[in-house]
């Protein structure tokens, strides 16, 4: 493990709801959750005001209506926050080659790969200005957590929730973890917690007393031995750049076609072992399984699964590419055969016990994204709650509330005082969609830390904005 505190995790504050508070000035200090308004609706993110209630990410929408009824409901609106975390992407990058995304508003950033930061004091200074940028360039907060590996960046910058930036000096992580519940570390979600808890262990402090036998015993192999070594504070997991994290292949051509199937088979449960070995050097899990069969005529096909959550089990990956191999003819012999993960993780995103156990898995923007596409047929079509319109006469605004034939319109900006709501008739002709407007106006934004680059500012969330 590297000895500076030189790995930078950013994660942006409330990041969906928050948008929506810089886009909608009404709405600002209030309790605004952004999620699936459907039956089957789930929160995506829910503002600070609305956390007070009780209403968190993932929960039913059902059950935050309950919690918070006055609070403001929205539907996400993905191509606006895609073009905001474009922007804080981009601010990362100048930082570093090595940037991580996780989702739209996280990301690992390696410091010392960009000779960003070298040291204590210059990932402090780093990790502030980029807080200054991100707030100069999109008008957000986000959260900043420095360390000597990822795990404990990505705790540090928990910590440093909401609009801060926590450092955990080397040399002071197993302190720190000790007295922690075991929640806090990567992998360990709500079923691996019970599970822990059973055997009375609740804090980090205690899987470390506990052994590693013990918890490889508990949570098997997979996932055992390298619980007990984050309880220990030790992850040397590289900061892996998006590009090179797509998937994960190996593969092999014979002289001489292969045409006994038992000899296919057992190729290919080498080349999953080969495969797994590979992912985990690089600290992946991924949850797509490939397999790729060139045949003696040089047709080449290749069939994957998707698993319900990343693996980097070499049992589930060796069973996946069986299963594949099954429906694949090879009678007439086979010259090349490969097996691949794609749709990686960095494993600290899943609950990795919970998968075992047939636990739900947590909330996936996707998954978000997939719903509301879905749901949004029945809404009354470009009237959906939160979208942007302008009015003829009134100019721009968002869309309150719709039904029974009618919309109710805010007007505002993000640069205005909060504004006024008018109903219109739902097919009134003066009133149209329109695209968001960008949080901050002006022209590029200069980042100091980088002398004569300019950072990319020049808002791509809307076309003749006045903002
Ligand atoms: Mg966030």
């Amino acid at each position: 493990m590297r000895t500076a505190p030189t790995i930078l995790h950013l994660d942006m504050d409330a990041f969906y709801a928050s948008a929506e508070q810089a886009s909608k000035p009404s709405l600002r200090g209030k309790a605004v959750i952004v999620g699936g308004l459907g039956p089957r609706g789930v929160v995506a993110t829910a503002s600070y005001e609305a956390r007070v209630f009780g209403v968190h990410s993932a929960m039913p929408m059902a059950q935050a209506r309950r919690l918070a009824p006055n609070a403001a409901y929205l539907m996400p609106r993905f191509d606006f926050y895609r073009a905001i975390s474009e922007q804080v992407m981009g601010l990362l990058r100048v930082l570093s080659p090595l940037v991580e995304p996780l989702s739209l508003d996280e990301a690992f950033v390696d410091l010392e790969a960009g000779s960003a930061a070298w040291d204590e004091a210059s990932a402090r200074l780093v990790g502030a200005k980029l807080r200054a940028d991100i707030r100069a360039v999109t008008g957000l907060t986000g959260s900043v957590g420095l360390a000597a590996s990822k795990m404990l960046a990505k705790i540090a910058s928990e910590q440093a929730k909401p609009d801060g930036l926590v450092l955990i000096e080397p040399g002071t992580e197993r302190a720190l973890l000790g007295p922690m519940s075991v929640r806090i570390l990567p992998g360990v979600g709500p079923a691996t917690g019970d599970h822990l808890r059973r055997a009375g262990i609740t804090t980090v402090e205690e899987i470390v007393e506990a052994g590693e036998d013990e918890v490889v015993r508990l949570l098997g192999k997979a996932h055992g031995h390298g619980l007990y070594a984050m309880a220990l504070a030790r992850d040397d997991r590289a900061v892996v750049a998006e590009r090179d994290t797509k998937s994960v292949s190996v593969e092999d051509t014979y002289d001489v076609d292969i045409h006994d199937r038992v000899r296919v088979r057992l190729e290919v449960q080498r080349l999953a072992d080969r495969c797994v070995r590979r992912l985990r050097g690089a600290g992946l899990s991924g949850r797509t399984i490939v397999l790729k069969v060139r045949r003696y005529d040089f047709s080449t096909l290749t069939r994957s699964e998707t698993l319900r959550g990343p693996t980097d089990d070499p049992a589930v990956v060796r069973e996946a590419a069986g299963r594949l191999l099954e429906a694949v003819d090879t009678t007439g012999g086979v010259r090349l055969l490969g097996v691949g993960v794609s749709g990686l993780a960095d494993y600290t995103q899943e609950d990795l016990f919970a998968q075992a156990a047939g636990e739900p898995e947590p909330l996936e923007e996707e998954a978000v994204e997939e719903a509301v596409a879905e749901e949004s047929v029945s809404v009354e079509r470009q009237w959906r709650a939160g979208r942007d319109v302008r009015h003829a006469e009134y100019g721009h605004g968002w869309v309150q509330g719709s039904g029974l034939g009618r919309v109710t319109v805010r007007f505002e900006t993000p640069g205005s005082e909060p504004g006024r709501v008018r109903t219109f008739r739902t097919e009134d002709p003066d009133l149209e969609p329109a695209d968001p407007l960008p949080l901050i106006s002006g022209g590029p934004v200069e980042s100091s830390s980088e002398p004569g680059r300019v950072v990319e500012s020049e808002s791509r969330l809307g076309s003749g904005a006045e903002g």
